[in-house]
């Protein structure tokens, strides 16, 4: 079932084109999270579902229902949209206390106190604030004005959740324990939650769904798997991926059935590839699927160790070859390198082949 349908949508500022016709469409329950740049068009889309900012056209319906139509100028304002939102600032009244920035929305509904009472206890003791509903948002820290807002979520119970880059003020331990808690919400809730960030790591670790955009436009919807292993086009590939893909231009070659990669004088033999005409492509390798030799083999290239950098359980190693600078990940503590010439193997499974021209993924 579809939960937020967009068909067309679009967005002007004046003469600046900032959404051109986008058509989206997000099924119930799911964790979807719009993925791009910065100016690519995501807070937009989001602040459109919302009913936040107007679009210049399309349509759009929210469970079914129509929530804005171009054609009829239907309108329905954010408040009526039975939507919960958590913004980067929280969005929390520093005037009021914490309970009462938790049960507001409620008692503005006809819901009777003793409900809104159980729901605020019930959302406290969730998200570990008992304790603390007589503070105001300026007694509280980053993470835990955080929290407040997650009650609100889990108190107002809303089927479609929106969430603006909810985790940006925070720092990086309490980054990392929030992902998980608003992955917990938007399973427990059983909420659709449409997610914006710019972080790669956030969408990867979070979403069922990711819907890549870069100006305006949806490069590729795909689960986390799909965004990462089989992008769609370079811009997918590049933009995913930390440390980034290794990106490439070689010769795709035919013998028989089988096709392979000629690269500086290497063969790399491409196993999950279907035949394809030939010729100069762009070929990217994530910097995990290159190995270090410290020997020489067939087909393997010979490189030079330029920074070793040990990032705990991994280690970012950059080399030079062929002219070109390469980053290989390996997954151990290495502090430096023995030997500076080594030599790398390219895993054909695990290239990815794009249209030299195009950008655009071949199959
Ligand atoms: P960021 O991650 O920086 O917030 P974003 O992907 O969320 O970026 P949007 O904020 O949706 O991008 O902006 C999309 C485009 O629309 C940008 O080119 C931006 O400059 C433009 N834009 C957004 N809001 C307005 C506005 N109120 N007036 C004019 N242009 C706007």
């Amino acid at each position: 079932m579809i939960e937020v349908s967009l068909k067309g949508i679009t967005k002007s500022y004046g003469t600046h084109l900032a959404i051109p016709p986008l058509d989206l469409e997000i099924p119930k329950g799911k964790f979807v999270t719009l993925l791009g740049p910065s100016g690519c068009g995501k807070t937009t889309t989001l602040r459109i579902i919302a009913g936040l900012e107007k679009p210049s056209g399309g349509e759009l319906s929210l469970a079914g229902r129509r929530a804005y139509s171009g054609d009829t100028a239907e309108f329905i304002p954010p408040e009526k949209r039975g939507l919960g939102f958590i913004f980067q600032s929280y969005a929390l009244w520093p005037n009021m206390k914490v309970d009462r920035n938790i049960t507001l929305a409620l008692q503005q509904s006809k819901l009777p106190k003793a409900d809104i009472a159980a729901r605020l206890e019930e959302a406290l003791t969730k998200v570990q604030l008992k304790g603390m509903e007589e503070r105001f948002p300026s007694e509280l820290s980053g993470g835990q004005q955080q929290r407040v807002a997650v009650a609100r979520l889990i108190a107002a119970r809303n089927s479609i959740l929106l969430m603006d880059e909810p985790l940006s003020n925070l720092d990086a331990v309490l980054r990392t324990e929030m992902r998980a808690e608003l992955k917990r919400l938007s399973r427990d809730l059983g909420a659709t939650t449409v997610y914006v960030t710019h972080d790669q790591v956030e969408a990867l670790t979070m979403s069922d769904l990711i819907v890549v955009m870069n100006g305006g436009r949806i490069q590729q919807v795909g689960s986390p798997y799909e965004i990462y292993h089989q992008p769609s086009n370079l811009f997918v590939a590049e933009f995913i991926g930390d440390p980034k893909l290794n990106l490439l231009e070689g010769d795709l070659v035919q013998d028989g059935k089988q096709s392979a990669i000629s690269y500086a004088g290497v063969t790399i033999p491409l196993p999950n590839q279907a035949v394809h005409s030939g010729g100069k492509v762009k070929f990217g390798i994530r910097p995990e699927r290159l190995t270090i030799l410290e020997q020489s083999r067939p087909n393997t290239l010979m490189a030079e160790v330029d920074v070793v950098q040990p990032t705990g359980s991994q280690t970012i190693v950059s080399l030079n070859a062929n002219g070109q600078r390469f980053t290989v990940l390996v997954s151990r503590f290495i502090e430096s390198w023995p030997n500076k010439r080594v030599w790398l193997e390219f895993d054909g499974s695990a290239i990815m082949l794009f249209d030299n021209k195009t950008g655009e993924s071949i199959k």
